[in-house]
C-alpha cells in the first residue's frame, strides 16, 4: 500500500521554545520528514524563537544535527536536508520582554501564508507569548496557536489558562496538543468503531466485560524529577493520555468525524465519570533497581525528595453512569520502571451465555487489543478449535486483520504524532486536539482524588523496579475476578 500524501497550504510556523528538547527531538525531524514526502510545499517556512542568542545560519546547523540524531534515519533524496535548511529562520526572542519581537512581526509581515505558532515553551510563558503575538499585530483571525502540556496543574489554573489564551484568540485558533491523539492507530480506533457494523452493537456493557488502558514506561523520572514530583502519574498521564484514550473508547458515535462533533461526545464522557472510590486505587512509587541503586536510583532519591508521596505508578477502577456503560469497569494502569515499555487498550468482552462443548474445552473470552507501543497495531482475539486430534479443546488466536499489515508499511509507519497534528494545524483540522471545555471537565473529575490523597495523607505503596506495579494492583483486580493482561 503506498501512502498518499497530499500538501499542505504554504505556512509559517514559529516554533516558541524552538532551541527546547521537544523542538529538537519530535518538532524540527518531523517537519522534514513531511518536507521530504512533499506534503510541506516548498515555500513554507520554520522559523525558531527561543532565548539563545545565535543566528539562523547557526540555528540550521542545530536542526541539522537534531534531524541526523532523532530523525529515525529516514532517506530522503540528495539535497533535500539543504533545501528544508534553507527554509528555517531564527529570531532571540524573549517572551517576557519586548528583545527580538519587532523582528519576528518583520519576518511575519504580509507574507499571505497561513501563520502557526508553537508554543514549545514552559505553561508560565504561554499568557505572554498570546499577549504579545496580539500586541506585535500577529494574532490575526487566521493565525494558529499550538500550546502543549501541561495545561494546567488542577481546574483553576487551567481555566485560568483558558481565559488568558481567550483575551487573544478564539478557541478555533487555540490547538491545545495531545500527542496520544496523533498515533495511527488511535485514530484506526475510530475507524474500527465506526466504519464497521461488526463492532458497535457490541460496544456497550451488555457485550463488553471491562475495559483495560496501560501505558507502561520502563523509564524513570531521569532529568525531569523536579517537575515530574510537582506533578506525578495522576496529572502528569491519566489526565490527559488515559482520559483521551478513554473517551474515544466509550464516547456515542459522533454524528459526523468534525471537530465539534467529535469533542462534544468525548465531553459527554468526561462529564459522565464517576468519582473514585478511594479503594479502587492503588498509588505506588519504584524502588531502585537491584544492584544499580546508582544508575536507577528509587523515585524519592531520583526526585531529590526524601518525604515525597507523589506517585509513579497509578492502578484504578473507573465507572462511567451513562446507559451504555453502566456497570461495565474501566481499569486505568499507568506507571514508571515498569516491566516493559507497552501501551494498550483492550476491550474484553463477555463469556458466552453457555459452553456448548463442556467446560474441559476451555471458556475463553474474545478480546480487542488496541497497541499503541512499541508496534502499533490492532489484535482481534478469536476462540478456535485447538488443530489435531485429541477431541474439542478450544484456544485463543488472533484474528488476522490485513490492514495489520498495511500499518506496517514504510511510508505510514514513519509518521510520527507529532508531524501528523502539526500537518492537521495547518489544514486547520482541531478533531485530534483537546477543547478548553474537555480539560476543565477533566480536571473538574481529577481534582477530587488528589485532594483526596492529600486530605488523608496517603502515601504511595513501593513497588520493585521493573515491574508490573505494587501488588496491590493485582489483588484490585483480583477482588473482581479478573486479572491484568500481559502488555
Ligand atoms: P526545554 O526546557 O528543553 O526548552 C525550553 C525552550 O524555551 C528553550 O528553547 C528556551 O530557550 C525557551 N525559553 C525559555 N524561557 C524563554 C523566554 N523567557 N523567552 C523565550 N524563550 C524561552 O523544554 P522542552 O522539553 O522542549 O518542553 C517545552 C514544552 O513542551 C513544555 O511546556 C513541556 O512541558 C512540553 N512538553 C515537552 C515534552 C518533551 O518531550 N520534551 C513532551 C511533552 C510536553
Amino acid at each position: 500500500m503506498v501512502s498518499r500524501v497530499i500538501p499542505v497550504d504554504p505556512f509559517d510556523l514559529v516554533i516558541f521554545g524552538g532551541t527546547g528538547d521537544l523542538a529538537r527531538r519530535k518538532i524540527l525531524p518531523g517537519l522534514f520528514r513531511r518536507f521530504c514526502t512533499g506534503q510541506m510545499p516548498s515555500e513554507a517556512r520554520v522559523i525558531g524563537a527561543a532565548r539563545s542568542e545565535m543566528s539562523s545560519h547557526e540555528y540550521q546547523q542545530m536542526a541539522a544535527e537534531a534531524i541526523r540524531e532523532f530523525g529515525g534515519g529516514r532517506e530522503c533524496e540528495d539535497g533535500t536536508l539543504d533545501a528544508f535548511l534553507e527554509r528555517i529562520r531564527y529570531v532571540a526572542i524573549d517572551a517576557r520582554g519586548t528583545g527580538g519581537w519587532e523582528d519576528l512581526q518583520k519576518l511575519m509581515a504580509g507574507t499571505g501564508r497561513i501563520e502557526a505558532y508553537y508554543f514549545s515553551v514552559a505553561p508560565s510563558l504561554f499568557g505572554d507569548l498570546a499577549e504579545r503575538l496580539q500586541s506585535y499585530g500577529m494574532a490575526d483571525d487566521d493565525a494558529r496557536i499550538v500550546v502543549e502540556k501541561p495545561f494546567g496543574r488542577d481546574l483553576a489554573t487551567a481555566r485560568e489558562l483558558n481565559n488568558t489564551l481567550a483575551k487573544y484568540f478564539d478557541e478555533h485558533q487555540i490547538y491545545r496538543i495531545d500527542h496520544y491523539l496523533g498515533k495511527e492507530t488511535v485514530q484506526n480506533l475510530m475507524a474500527v468503531r465506526f466504519g464497521n457494523m461488526l463492532f458497535e452493537p457490541l460496544w456497550n456493557s451488555q457485550f463488553v466485560d471491562h475495559i483495560q488502558i496501560t501505558v507502561a514506561e520502563t523509564v524513570g523520572v531521569g532529568g525531569r524529577g523536579e517537575y515530574y514530583d510537582k506533578s506525578g502519574a495522576m496529572r502528569d498521564m491519566v489526565q490527559n493520555h488515559l482520559m483521551q484514550l478513554l473517551c474515544l473508547i466509550a464516547m456515542e458515535p459522533p454524528a459526523r468525524f468534525d471537530p465539534d462533533a467529535v469533542r462534544d461526545e468525548k465531553l459527554k464522557v468526561i462529564r459522565a465519570l464517576e468519582p473514585v472510590e478511594p479503594h479502587h486505587i492503588v498509588r505506588g512509587q519504584y524502588e531502585a533497581e537491584p544492584g544499580d541503586a546508582e544508575n536507577q536510583p528509587d523515585y524519592r532519591t531520583a526526585v531529590g525528595n526524601p518525604r515525597s508521596s507523589t506517585e509513579s505508578f497509578l492502578a484504578m477502577k473507573c465507572h462511567i453512569a451513562n446507559w451504555r456503560w453502566a456497570g461495565t469497569p474501566f481499569y486505568l494502569r499507568t506507571g514508571k520502571r515498569m516491566s516493559r515499555r507497552s501501551s494498550e487498550i483492550s476491550i474484553v468482552f463477555k463469556d458466552t451465555p453457555h459452553s456448548i462443548f463442556g467446560d474441559e474445552a476451555g471458556r475463553h473470552r474474545n478480546v480487542l487489543s488496541i497497541r499503541l507501543q512499541p508496534d502499533e497495531g490492532i489484535t482481534l482475539g478469536v476462540t478456535i478449535k485447538e488443530p489435531g486430534p485429541g477431541g474439542m479443546r478450544l484456544i485463543d488466536v488472533p484474528l488476522d486483520m490485513t490492514f495489520a499489515d498495511a500499518l506496517s508499511h514504510d511510508d505510514v509507519e514513519t509518521v510520527d504524532a507529532y508531524e501528523r497534528l502539526i500537518m492537521d494545524v495547518i489544514r486547520g483540522n482541531q478533531t485530534l486536539f483537546m477543547r478548553g471545555d474537555e480539560v476543565e471537565a477533566a480536571w473538574a473529575w481529577t481534582d477530587p482524588i488528589i485532594e483526596g490523597w492529600q486530605a488523608r495523607g496517603e502515601v504511595p505503596k513501593p513497588y520493585d523496579s521493573h515491574s508490573d506495579g505494587p501488588d496491590a494492583a493485582e489483588q484490585m483486580m483480583k477482588r473482581d475476578h479478573r486479572a491484568w493482561r500481559k502488555v
